[in-house]
Parts: structure tokens; C-alpha cells; sequence
């Protein structure tokens, strides 16, 4: 029924047209609404009352319409997105009071779960990531964006299992928010399910036009004022991939992304590959159980002051290095820190005043920038001299790099300061924040506006004294403006001059010449000087947006320093030491600790641990031990120490020395993948045949357990093969942390070259298992499985059965059957107490022909029996 829409309905569905995937938001007035079926879902969504137009129509022609208050919009725009849905917002364009007949309307953006800029829905200390990714025969092409910081970059991934992996690493790492498909990358469902399901991103498939070559090339070069350079032969789809995200966020945000200037180039072989698995059993930014930042690496690491360093940090954990000379730089700039506590309190100091400059130039280029966000800029720019004075004449070369990067932009500062109030109003529309003496029109214009309110005080006093109407005032509303108000009572004292406007109950209001002459100056004025401010204001902040590389490049340098004065700080503060990094094969700990459960139970109750490996004769560690005994936290302890070295940090340790490590890859305890169906043997086995397809001689490998899902001879039989092939230096030859519970493995010992027993000692004592938490060489000699089952509250009679039957099953050796299995219900009942004598007794007994004094005498026997 087009035809019986009224004109705004039209308008709506034109509208709604352009973007059907979108949620629209309509600007009527004060609120945005929003129609049939947007309306029904977010009235669902959001819990909000669904109510209708045109409630003359019968029911089921009414258009349902829900409404969100436009001054609060931004909270249920950001549920929305939470929700992973799209919002075009559209506004009036043109002021509806002044305009004739249907007011014009249009999309000004698209707001989307990875293209979010307004500070209330953004994480300050995280990227929100939105990639796009191309595929052909060639490869995979990606490209990363920020847009809150302008960050962007990206990579290429050759067809092939390699190539697949490291796509895999990249995204992982980065944690997209949304992602935007080329057809070829979304037909495949393996990768979409990957960033769905596993990554919690929007995926979108952006159809196969945008990512053309020759576009995506002529957009990235208009974009990118650097980069696009460093992006090698063959991996165009890299630069089709930056061209289709450009498309997008041109599409959607309408406005200027010149804050996106560089392409940052992802090459192979920068960073340690991290996949998923790995990347969440060792906890690095949040805990496996409860997905919280506490618990995990980062919350250890992460004593950063700015929004800048607290994502930084993050990003450096994410990518470890691989170069030692690059890793040496950071450990060279950190040490000097350690050994000068007075100069990192104050560094932590003055970064806790610097402000998120990078998300400040991102809101100031993209126009929604306002007074507070240029006063926050420059005052976050005016700590940079200070830091500058704080790293003057450093030793470390990086440390001195960053100094000097760190430009503050006095003149900028000086135009802010001038120009804006201290405390700028929240609305750059409503005047009130260019300071005094900044321009001499808004000077006059004000002292208009002040003038102005003093002649009304004037007339007031005056017009009562020529009348002697002693009740008379002027107000001033929005509908009559400026009037005269005088009571009943004094009607008939009402000169001839005053016009009458408006009557009411007990007064009545007029208005004079005079009167009107002022207000129009008044009013005039002070529209005047509100457009002005405002001009004015897009003035200064043009010039800001115009610094954005370098405000852009003293961001990051700030970012770094708080980095580095951060990994200082936890440095001094545990007694971490600064490791030797080298390419050797060489893993050398001496007393190495866990740093997060070293945390968690005070420093003086735990036990460190040395580890010695190598490419050759100490390849692979196996290493048994009770549960409980601390196995797994000394491999993932082992593996952060090497993660730590790589990201530039101090590590947990007396010593270490670390040969750069090209990838970890974990396989330990359960895995969250059970959700989806897949059984814990079937996980665990996809993990593993991952980690040996892409495992490499300078790898490090965690396996926990292998093989356990299984029965133990098909267990057994899985773990020593693997261990087998990571051993073989012809195969693999990776150093291997490999813990178990099958005491057979430790027969391989002087079987396979490059493999050792190790165990974490416990001892018994009496019935009870004392936990040394020591590693030792040599395999473990009992397994304890009993005494910490005691030790976890399992009732004190099925602990005695299980001896008795561990005492059968070490009497008859491991090949006899076990005693015959007495059912689980028996354990704990009659028969345990008593013997088999009890049951059959009982079972003897008619329980409808016993009488009273027979069940006594009864029980009276069977009390003796036990
Ligand atoms: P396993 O893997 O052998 O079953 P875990 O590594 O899970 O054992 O360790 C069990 C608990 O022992 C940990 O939660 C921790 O509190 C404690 N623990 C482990 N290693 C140490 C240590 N080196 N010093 C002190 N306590 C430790």
C-alpha cells in the first residue's frame, strides 16, 4: 500500500531501502524513531515500549514504531551494537521550523560493531579491530583498521597450509570485531566459522566489486600517505583486501579518514606465531575458566598509566618478537629503568596525565571531536616535554628515539589554550567556550548579550516607575519572547503605547517598540555568537586534524615508553631478571617462576625451577609426577618465561637464556571446543595433528597428557609415537615439555636420543602426600593417585577400597585382571564394613513375613558380623 503513505513514510522507506541490513534510526524532532520491523526488533532487543502511528487505522494497518530519545541515543545505539547489529543513523538536515513543507533527511553514517568512535562504547585499553578479508587462487589478502586510533595493516597469506595457519595466528591475535568478506573468502565456511564462533566477529560478506585490483589500488593510494611500499611482489591481495576496507568505511562513515595515513606491512616471520589454543591455555590476556583480564599474564604485566600503553601492551604480548637485536633494543631500555627507581616513579607520574592522543585525533579528524576532547588533547600533549626532560640523555638507543619523537606541538598547544576555555560546556553548539580575547566579534557580540540583560533590568525600572504599576516585571519566553507583565489589578494604569499579547488568568502581558528592538538585538546576537563559537571551534580543530601524523607519531612514541616503564616497573617490583636472547637453541632457566601463581600465593611459597634444554641432547622433557604436583604450571611457566623474553620484558627467573622461539603450540586440559560437539578425545587429537603439521626445530611444544581421552593402551601407544616424532631430529626435533601418567613412557629414556625423565618430587608422609613442588631428573616412582584423591575429600571408604584394590592389582602384576569389580553401590555399604556375609544374609531375609523382635535379633547378628 505505498500509495497510502504519507510523505515522511516514503521518505523512511526510501531510506530503509539503501541500507536493509541496518537498524534505522530516524530522526523526528527530539527522538529517533524507528518503523515496522526495525521497530519490532529492537523493541524486543532493547525492552522498549512498541507503540504505533496512526492509531485511526485498524489495527493491522498501523506501522509499528518504537522511540529512543535522541540526547540519549548512544546508550541503546551501543546495546545494539554489543548485540552485533548495524545503525544507520539518519538525520534532519535542514532545521524543521525553517523548512518548507517535508524536512530533508539523509544517512550521515552507519555505525557498526567495528567501526564504533564514540568514547562510550569503545574499550579504553583495546583495539576495536574491523578486517577485511580477499581471497583467489593466489592467497588470502588482509587488512586490519582501528578506526578509533587509525591504525591500520596488513598482510598476505599464501595458498597452502602455511599460509592457512598464519591467517588463522593473525586473526586470532587480533580479535576483530567485525569482518568484511570478499566472496571467496566468505564461501569458505571453515573460516567464517572460525571468526564467528571461535572469535565472537561479525562476518559480512562485501561481494566480489569492491575488492577489485585496480580500484583497491588507486584507493590505497589516495589513502596511505606511507606503507603501501613495503608491500612485496605478488601479495596485491593484501592491497585488494585494503581497498575493499577503504570501500566500506567510506560507505559507512561518510566523513574523513584522513587519520588513517600509514599501512603498517604484517611480513612472515616478524612475530612468533601464536595460534588460538595456544594463545588462551597460556592465559596471556584473559583466564581460561572466566575469561577475565585478572588472573592472566597481561594483568601481571600490564601496569601501564595511559589508554595508549594499556593497548600496546597488549598488542606486544599478542606479537612477540623474533629478531634478538629488536628484542635486545626493548631489554636495553627496560634495564636502564630498573636501575633508576626515582626516574621511573616520576615517568609513571607524568604518563598517568597523558591522555588517549591517539582516539583524540581520531574524533578530532573525523568532525565529533569537541571543546573537552581539544582542552584533553593539549593537555595531554603539554605532559610530552616533560617526558621528554625525564629520558634526555639515556643510554638505552631506544629510549632515546622515543625522546626524541616525542614532539608536543607548542604552537597547537598555544592555539588550544588561546582560543578554548578551561572547562569547555559539553555542546559546542550553544556558545560558551571560546575564551575571552580570542576574537573580538564573539568580545562584542557578548557584551551585547550582558548589555543587553541590563537595559531589560533598565526598562523593568523604568517602566514601573513611569506607571506606578509596582507589580510590573518583563519576562521573556520562547513563544512571545521579551513582554511586560502586569496584574489584574492594575489594568486600568496600562499605558496606550503597550500592545496587548496574551492574557491570562490574573495578569495580562504586553509588549512595546522598545521591547522589541531589544530582543531582536538580544536574540540576534547571541545566534550570532553561537555560530561564530562554533565556527571558530571547526577553525581550531581543523588545525589540529591537519597535525594528525605527527600528534599520530608522538602518540605512539608515548605509547612505548609507558610500555617499557610498565614491563620496569613489574620488573623491580618481582625480581625479574633480564634474560640473554640469542639464536641459539638454548633454553636455560635457573629458578624460574610462574609469574601469575607466583602472584596469586605470595612470592616466599613458591618453589622455582630450573630448566635445561636444547636442540639436541635435552630436546625432550618428559615429566611425570602426582596431579597436583605442579606439572602444568611449570610448562606453562616454562613457555611464558620464553613468551616474556620475546616481547622485550624481564622474566620470572634468576637467570635465563633463551634461543628465540619461532612458535608455541600447547596442548593442555580441556578444550572449549566440547561445546560444539566434538568429543575430548576428537579435540584433543586435532590439536595435536595441528601443532605436528606446523611445529618447526626451533618451535616449543606443551603436551599435557596426551593420549588420555583414549584407553590406555591406544593412549599409551598415541603419546609415545608423538613423542617419538618430536624427539627425531630427522622429524621434528622441537623442544617438548611432554607430561604424562603413563609411567611406561619413561622407559624411553636412553631408548630415544635427546629425551630425559624428569619428575616434580612428593613424598609420602604416613597416609598423606606432602608436595615438594621441586623438578627433579628421573621418572616418579609412585603416582600418589590415592593420596590426593584423600587429599580432595573423596570419603574415607572408597580411599581404603582403592587400596585394596591397588595392593590386588600390584600383587597380581599389571597384565592380571583386576579383582573383580565389585559394583560402585557396594563400595561404601554393609558388605565393605563386613564382608560378603552381611549382603547374603540380607538377601536371605523376607522382609514381609519378619516380625519385629526377628529384625531385632536380626540386627543384633549381623552387628556382630561387622
Ligand atoms: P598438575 O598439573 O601436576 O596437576 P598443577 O600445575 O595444576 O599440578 O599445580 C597444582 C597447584 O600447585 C597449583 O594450583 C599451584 O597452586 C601449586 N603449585 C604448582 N607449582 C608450584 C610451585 N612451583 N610452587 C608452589 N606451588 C605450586
Amino acid at each position: 500500500m505505498p500509495s497510502e503513505l504519507t510523505p515522511m513514510m516514503k521518505q523512511y522507506v526510501k531510506m530503509k531501502q539503501l541500507h536493509p541490513d541496518c537498524i534505522l534510526f530516524f530522526r523526528l524532532g527530539d527522538f529517533y524513531e524507528m518503523f515496522q520491523e526495525d521497530a519490532k526488533l529492537v523493541s524486543a532487543e532493547l525492552d522498549l515500549t512498541l507503540t504505533t502511528r496512526d492509531r485511526n487505522k485498524p489495527a493491522e494497518e498501523r506501522t509499528p514504531m518504537c522511540g529512543v530519545p535522541y540526547h540519549s541515543a548512544d546508550a541503546y545505539i551501543a546495546r545494539l551494537i554489543a548485540k552485533g547489529y548495524k545503525i544507520a543513523i539518519c538525520e534532519q538536515m535542514e532545521d524543521p521550523a525553517a523548512a518548507k513543507g517535508l524536512v530533508d533527511r539523509d544517512i550521515i553514517r552507519i555505525v557498526t560493531p567495528g567501526t564504533v568512535m564514540n568514547a562510550s562504547m569503545l574499550e579504553e585499553g583495546r583495539n576495536n579491530f574491523i578486517c577485511a578479508i580477499y581471497r583467489d587462487s593466489a592467497g588470502t589478502g588482509l587488512c586490519v583498521c582501528d578506526v578509533s586510533t587509525g591504525e591500520l595493516s596488513a598482510a598476505f597469506f599464501p595458498a597452502g597450509a602455511e599460509g592457512e595457519e598464519r591467517l588463522y595466528n593473525e586473526l586470532g591475535r587480533i580479535g576483530p570485531r567485525e569482518a568484511m568478506l570478499s566472496d571467496g573468502a566468505y564461501s569458505d565456511t571453515a573460516l567464517v566459522d572460525f571468526l564467528t564462533r571461535k572469535l565472537d566477529c561479525r562476518c559480512e560478506n562485501g561481494g566480489e566489486a569492491r575488492f577489485r585490483a585496480d580500484a583497491a589500488r588507486a584507493a590505497a593510494e589516495q589513502q596511505f600517505t606511507s606503507g603501501l611500499e613495503a608491500v612485496p611482489q605478488g601479495a596485491e591481495g593484501a592491497i585488494q583486501a585494503a581497498g575493499g576496507l577503504l570501500s566500506y568505511l567510506y560507505e559507512t562513515q561518510k566523513t574523513d579518514l584522513s587519520h588513517i595515513t600509514t599501512l603498517t606491512w604484517l611480513a612472515a616471520g616478524q612475530y612468533m606465531e601464536l595460534d588460538l589454543t595456544a594463545r588462551r591455555n597460556l592465559e596471556l590476556t584473559e583466564t581460561l575458566r572466566s575469561k577475565e583480564k585478572k588472573g592472566s599474564l597481561l594483568w601481571v604485566l600490564d601496569k601501564t598509566r595511559t589508554p595508549m600503553g594499556h593497548r600496546l601492551i597488549r598488542a606486544w604480548m599478542e606479537r612477540p618478537l623474533l629478531s634478538p637485536v629488536a628484542i635486545g633494543k626493548r631489554l636495553g631500555a627496560v634495564e636502564e629503568l630498573v636501575g633508576d627507581p626515582i626516574r621511573r616513579e616520576e615517568l609513571s607520574a607524568t604518563l598517568r596525565e597523558v591522555t588517549d592522543l591517539e582516539r583524540l585525533i581520531g574524533r578530532i579528524v573525523y568532525g565529533t571531536a569537541g571543546g573537552r576532547d581539544l582542552v584533553s588533547l593539549a593537555a595531554g600533549l603539554g605532559r610530552l616535554p616533560r617526558l621528554r626532560e625525564l629520558l634526555e640523555g639515556s643510554a638505552s638507543s631506544l629510549l632515546s628515539a622515543l625522546c626524541r619523537a616525542l614532539d608536543d606541538l607548542p604552537q597547537l598547544r598555544e592555539l588550544i589554550a588561546s582560543a578554548i576555555v578551561d572547562e569547555p560546556p559539553f555542546s559546542v553548539r550553544e556558545g560558551g567556550f571560546i575564551r575571552l580575547g580570542y576574537d573580538a566579534e564573539v568580545d562584542r557580540l557578548r557584551s551585547i548579550l550582558t548589555g543587553g540583560k541590563d537595559l531589560v533590568a533598565g526598562i523593568e525600572a523604568r517602566e514601573k516607575e513611569k506607571t506606578g504599576i509596582k507589580s510590573l516585571k518583563v519576562g521573556f519566553n520562547k513563544v512571545f519572547g521579551y513582554y511586560i507583565e502586569v496584574s489584574k489589578s492594575y489594568y486600568d494604569q496600562v499605558p496606550d503605547t503597550y500592545i496587548r499579547k496574551q492574557t491570562l488568568t490574573n495578569c495580562e502581558r504586553f509588549i512595546t517598540q522598545e521591547l522589541k528592538d531589544l530582543e531582536h538585538e538580544i536574540l540576534s546576537a547571541q545566534d550570532r555568537v553561537c555560530a561564530l563559537e562554533f565556527q571558530l571551534f571547526c577553525q581550531v580543530r581543523e588545525q589540529a586534524a591537519a597535525l594528525v601524523g605527527a600528534i599520530q607519531h608522538s602518540a605512539a612514541a608515548a605509547a612505548q615508553v609507558d610500555v617499557l616503564t610498565s614491563f620496569a616497573n613489574v620488573a623491580a617490583e618481582n625480581g625479574y631478571c633480564r634474560p640473554q636472547v640469542d639464536q641459539s637453541d638454548c633454553l636455560e632457566i635457573v629458578e624460574g617462576r610462574h609469574p601469575v601463581v607466583e602472584k596469586v600465593l605470595k612470592h616466599s611459597l613458591f618453589v622455582p625451577n630450573d630448566t635445561h634444554m636444547d636442540g639436541g641432547a635435552h630436546t625432550v622433557a618428559i615429566i611425570t609426577g602426582p596431579n597436583m604436583a605442579g606439572k602444568s604450571t611449570y610448562m606453562r611457566q616454562v613457555a611464558l618465561i620464553v613468551l616474556m623474553a620475546q616481547m622485550g620484558s624481564f622474566v620470572p627467573a634468576r637467570s635465563a637464556r633463551v634461543g628465540v622461539v619461532d612458535r608455541v603450540f600447547t596442548r593442555i586440559g580441556a578444550s572449549d571446543d566440547l561445546s560444539a560437539g566434538q568429543s575430548t578425545f576428537m579435540v584433543e587429537m586435532t590439536e595435536v595433528a595441528e601443532l605436528l603439521k606446523n611445529a618447526t626445530s626451533k618451535s616449543l611444544l606443551i603436551l599435557d597428557e596426551i593420549g588420555r581421552g583414549t584407553s590406555t593402551y591406544d593412549g599409551m601407544a598415541i603419546a609415545r609415537a608423538v613423542l617419538e616424532y618430536c624427539a627425531d631430529k630427522k622429524k621434528l626435533g622441537a623442544k617438548t615439555l611432554f607430561a604424562t601418567h603413563y609411567h611406561e613412557i619413561t622407559a624411553l629414556e636412553g631408548a630415544i636420543p635427546g629425551v630425559e625423565n624428569y619428575h616434580i618430587a612428593a613424598k609420602k608422609k604416613g597416609d598423606d602426600i606432602l608436595f615438594l613442588r621441586k623438578i627433579v631428573r628421573g621418572g616418579a616412582d609412585q603416582s600418589y593417585g590415592i593420596e590426593v584423591a584423600k587429599l580432595a575429600g573423596v570419603p574415607g571408604k572408597v580411599i581404603s577400597r582403592a587400596r585394596q584394590i591397588l595392593a590386588e592389582l600390584e600383587a597380581g602384576g599389571l597384565a592380571a585382571p583386576a579383582a573383580p569389580a565389585v559394583p560402585v553401590s557396594d563400595q561404601v555399604t554393609l558388605a565393605d564394613m563386613g564382608g560378603s556375609e552381611v549382603t547374603r544374609r540380607l538377601q536371605l531375609v523376607d522382609l514381609n513375613t519378619l516380625t519385629p523382635i526377628e529384625a531385632m535379633n536380626l540386627l543384633f547378628e549381623l552387628k556382630q558380623m561387622v
